[in-house]
């Protein structure tokens, strides 16, 4: 198979490039390939000022894209390899499309801090969001690495274990508040969750779990209220217990057996729950 234009992914990036294509070359095909079964697409567009525009982002069966612009052609399956010398891409049912123009959203994948290591999970889809589930029923200390707006929301939302919180920074949130406002929130972090939610003033996000791709799939990153339909709880009595690690780099993470060798006693886990640890060096 063959068109001008073959756009890798079914995620937003990969959706919106094949709906521009398709719209500016309406004569041309536009391949879209994607590895997942559902597509996300923006819909309900708004141009709320001159430089501001508000959407929503929804997950959409192909079908929906295809009636929308005839000239696309949406095809389920992962590329496996990219000949770019004889401008061709295979796909893993073994189908080869050539392009004159190829355009690759196929995501990101989170920058784990170590590779091979059974028990660090980076979370970025459905799947891997449902593994670190799975995983929660058994643990009894969590390490959340990192500051941004993920690592945020599941501190908050993780109960039943111990949660140790490791950032590099001086306070928590970062990037979306100041200091001040870091102080203010942390009781939050610390205190028992309600138990009716507190009631949310925005549009709340869901996704169909039962559409979602087969196991180990490529599926499309998650997005706002990603925790919505998990769980998060492990089986301990305690619901919220976080110690924050503030300036703190993880440098050398250890399996069990590495660190019996190293005949040193483990910390215990803070007991004061109410302050935060700031170390220079790492202990993580
Ligand atoms: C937990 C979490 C929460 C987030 N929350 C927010 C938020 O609140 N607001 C926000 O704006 N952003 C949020 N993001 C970020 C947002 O999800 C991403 O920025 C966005 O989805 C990136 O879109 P993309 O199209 O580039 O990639 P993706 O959504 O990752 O799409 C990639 C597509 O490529 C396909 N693909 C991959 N490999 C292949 C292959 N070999 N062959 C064919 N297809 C392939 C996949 O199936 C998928 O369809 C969040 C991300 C995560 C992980």
């Amino acid at each position: 198979m063959s068109g001008k234009f073959v756009v890798v992914g079914g995620g937003i990036a990969g959706v919106t490039c094949a709906e521009q294509l398709a719209h500016q070359f309406p004569s041309e095909r536009v391949y879209l390939l994607s590895a997942s079964p559902l597509i996300k697409a923006a819909t309900n567009l708004k141009q709320v000022s001159r430089i501001l525009e508000e959407f929503d982002v929804e997950e959409q069966a192909s079908t929906r894209l295809q009636n929308r612009f005839p000239n696309i052609t949406v095809v389920q399956s992962a590329v496996t390899e990219l000949r770019s010398q004889e401008k061709k891409v295979i796909t893993e049912g073994g189908s080869q499309f050539g392009y004159d123009k190829l355009c690759l959203c196929a995501g990101a994948s989170p920058k784990l801090i170590t590779q091979g290591n059974p028990h660090v999970l980076g979370i970025r889809d459905t799947d891997s969001a449902q593994e670190f589930q799975r995983r929660l029923t058994g643990a009894r200390r969590v390490v959340v690495v990192g500051n941004g707006g993920i690592a945020l929301e599941l501190v908050y939302e993780l109960q039943g274990c111990q949660v140790i919180w490791v950032i590099r920074d001086k306070a928590i949130g970062n990037t979306f508040f100041d200091a001040g406002a870091a102080e203010f929130l942390i009781p939050q972090l610390k205190s028992e969750k309600p138990q009716v939610p507190v009631a949310c003033r925005r549009t709340k996000y869901t996704t169909d779990v039962a559409l979602v791709g087969k196991e180990n799939s490529l599926g499309s990153a998650l997005g706002p209220d990603w925790h919505g339909g998990l769980d998060l709880r492990a089986t301990g009595e305690f619901g919220h217990w976080v110690h924050i690690e503030t300036q703190c780099e993880v440098t050398k993470i250890l399996l069990q057996e590495e660190f019996r060798q190293l005949n040193v006693t483990a910390s215990t886990f803070p007991e004061d729950q109410t302050t935060e640890h700031s170390s220079a060096s790492s202990n993580g």
